[in-house]
């Protein structure tokens, strides 16, 4: 059942919070956006510290990016938004943070794509990297145009990271991953070398997983 419009404005509120408490949204940065409707996107305001958002600054838009409800402006990054949206009908949530070991990755522009954690590899999939832009321009959906059609987390050079979900909880856990699996990446470098999987251990893993669509989720 679809929740009701007080309980999705809770929903991008409860993220916001997490993603403060995380450390993934400096001062102003970041945004969280949930398809309410077939052309319909909640998303947070502009300039707003996600730990302060409060549910009545959370603005409805359309598809076309127009601001139906609420006053104050949408955030920057809204086309980026609404890029994943209508590339992926089965997204309905988009969260874009900066946490920093993965935007260290980001601005040394190094993707996440080694099969290196079973739960990783079964729940994120590989974390590309998008090519450099502009914040807040134009360029900013065209470069994740490719990769969030195939992915469902990314990062963005020397800027962030990216990551879909059919809900606001599975995008937020994806976006959860990316710096867990950044950092691990992190430390095996130091430690003299990640060791990814094999691919006979990658398709072992796979096919012990529920098959997607069967309501047990992947
Ligand atoms: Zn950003």
């Amino acid at each position: 059942m679809m929740p009701n419009a007080t309980d999705m404005r809770q929903q991008l509120v409860d993220a916001c919070r997490r993603l403060d408490q995380l450390g993934f949204v400096p001062a102003t940065d970041g945004n969280v956006s949930l398809r309410i409707g077939r052309d319909e996107v909640l998303i947070t305001p502009t300039m707003a510290p996600k730990r302060l958002v409060q549910p009545s600054q959370l603005l409805v838009v359309g598809m076309d990016g127009r601001v139906r409800q609420g006053s104050g402006r949408p955030s920057s990054e809204m086309k980026m938004h609404l890029a994943a949206y209508w590339l992926r009908p089965d997204v309905g949530a988009v969260v874009h943070a900066h946490p920093p070991i993965a935007t260290g990755f980001a601005a040394a522009r190094l993707p996440l794509t080694d099969p290196l954690l079973p739960e990783a590899v079964a729940t994120l999939g590989p974390v590309p990297l998008a090519e450099y832009a502009t914040p807040s321009t134009d360029e900013v959906p065209r470069s994740i145009e490719k990769l969030v059609a195939v992915c469902n987390a990314l990062l963005l050079a020397n800027h962030g990271a990216l990551a879909v979900g059919a809900g606001v909880a599975e995008a937020m856990d994806r976006m959860e991953r990316v710096e867990h699996l950044a950092k691990v990446t992190l430390v095996a470098r130091l430690l003299g070398g990640a060791a990814p999987l094999g691919a006979g251990d990658v398709a072992r893993m796979l096919a012990t997983l529920p098959r997607r669509g069967d309501g047990t989720g992947a």
